[in-house]
């Protein structure tokens, strides 16, 4: 029988109701037999996640501050799930070790990674599986990185020994065997090492909307769900801010041709989108696969008559850019010019030094800065198999009266990237969508 490791979100275990939800659904397959959770996450909108408690716990108590109250509150959210669903679990106990170790000088990421630790020790209790500590199984080296190898070999093991398990994510230790977490979110990489680690035939990660969406739905109302995506499309997308998943889940799983699908813990038979390492072979539905985009972003202008036969040229203005601590997005060039996209955020602290720093190293015809724009890519593998795509998407920009300020499209094919004024970003998005799905 294959494996299927099943990580949940926090609002997929933040109250009994959703614990009983996540039950039904392990036993809806068997295969389920390795379950990730996050901390309990908000019931409501006004309600609080649990590790943004424990975050401004470590922060009053680092303070000199009184956090009793605030300690109280997180216990009471385990103790009605533990109380409605009949679990035996001492949580005064495990508060108590909790307090010492705080007391005792424990670090943030020890008293964050408490939301997961109870939440997997509950569940595990719940479910009647195993549990698995993750300070025992998943390793970060003195960099702060999670030691792949290492955790992949003893993170196996301990699976192997076990018939079924919980292992709470978003924690680890390092090397001098202190909690370490990972970035926020970090329940998502957790699941994807614990996939690659079991060897899984996919990695569900249940959470509480039904998949990727085609646009973001906040500019496109009743955008889309998105089937089937590949790993590679995935990135592209959430390059330019779709998030469900933590970016770093992918690596594990994509390189272990483990494929991740994303389900809704509130409609558990909705398939939801499934991401695979290649393409799935009933073809895509629509040619493209998603639309995504930001705004803030700014453009260097860089003229010289010449330029293309100056050698260095671009060296030296890549190298103002790195010098002044800056990351760039895009590099479009024409024969005279050349133009470097990046974050106005970045741009903002170093602006005048960047901009004489490129005059001193190249001594250009003129140098300007245009800020407001947004950057919107257009994805999609079918892309490649049909002429006419970038047509389409420039025409459905123009009748909408978008004005293009950069075009780049990836080697791959696999994207088409345009830069509008920021105040186009939402026309150009739903033109886009308009064109090529509705
Ligand atoms: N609970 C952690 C957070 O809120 C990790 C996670 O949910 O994935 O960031």
């Amino acid at each position: 029988m294959g494996k299927i490791v099943a990580k949940f979100g926090g609002s997929s275990l933040s109250d009994a109701g959703q614990y009983q939800k996540v039950r039904n659904i392990l036993l809806m397959d068997k295969r389920r037999v390795y379950v990730v959770p996050s901390a309990p996450g908000k019931r409501h909108a006004e309600d609080d996640k649990v590790t943004d408690m424990l975050y401004t716990a470590h922060r009053l108590h680092c303070a000199g501050g009184e956090c009793n109250d605030l300690f109280g509150r997180i216990r009471d959210r385990y103790q009605t799930i533990t109380d409605a669903l009949h679990v035996d679990l001492d949580l005064e106990a495990e508060f108590r070790r909790i307090r010492q170790d705080i007391d005792g000088g424990a670090n943030c990421d020890y008293c964050a990674s408490r939301g997961e630790y109870l939440n997997g020790l509950l569940l595990s209790k719940y479910l009647g599986f195993q549990f698995i500590d993750p300070r025992d199984a998943i390793f970060f080296n003195e960099n702060g990185m999670l030691d792949t190898e290492r955790t992949n070999e003893v993170l196996g093991e301990a699976l192997r020994k076990v018939e079924n398990a919980v292992v709470p994510g978003f924690y680890g230790s390092a090397p001098d065997g202190t909690i370490r977490t990972f970035s926020r979110g970090g329940s998502d990489i957790t699941g994807a090492v614990v996939a690659r680690a079991a060897d899984a035939d996919v990695y569900e990660n249940w959470t509480d909307v039904s998949g990727f969406l085609m646009a973001d739905p906040r500019i496109v109302r009743d955008a889309q769900v998105i089937h089937s995506l590949t790993y590679k499309e995935l990135r592209e997308l959430s390059y330019m801010g779709a998030t469900v998943l933590h970016q770093e889940s992918v690596f594990p799983v994509q390189r272990a041709g483990i494929p991740t699908n994303i389900r809704n813990t509130n409609h558990p038979h909705h398939i939801g989108t499934m991401i695979t390492v290649t393409p799935e072979a009933k073809g895509a539905e629509h040619i493209i696969t998603g639309i995504a985009g930001r705004t803030g972003f700014s453009v260097i202008s860089v003229e010289k008559a010449m330029m293309n036969i100056e050698r260095g040229f671009g060296r030296k203005v890549l190298q103002a850019v790195e010098e002044t601590g800056l990351n760039f997005e895009h590099l479009p060039t024409g024969i005279d010019s050349l133009c470097v996209v990046l974050e106005t955020e970045q741009l903002d602290p170093v602006r005048d030094r960047v901009k004489a720093r490129i005059m001193e190293l190249t001594n250009p015809d003129t140098i300007d800065i245009q800020d407001d724009m947004g950057l919107i890519t257009t994805v999609g593998r079918g892309m490649v198999h049909n002429p006419g795509t970038a047509a389409r998407l420039f025409g459905a920009l123009s009748h909408a009266n978008v004005n293009v300020r950069m075009i780049d499209q990836g080697s791959g094919e696999l994207s088409i990237l345009v830069g509008v004024d920021s105040s186009d970003f939402e026309t150009a998005i739903q033109a886009i969508y308009r064109e090529f799905v509705e």
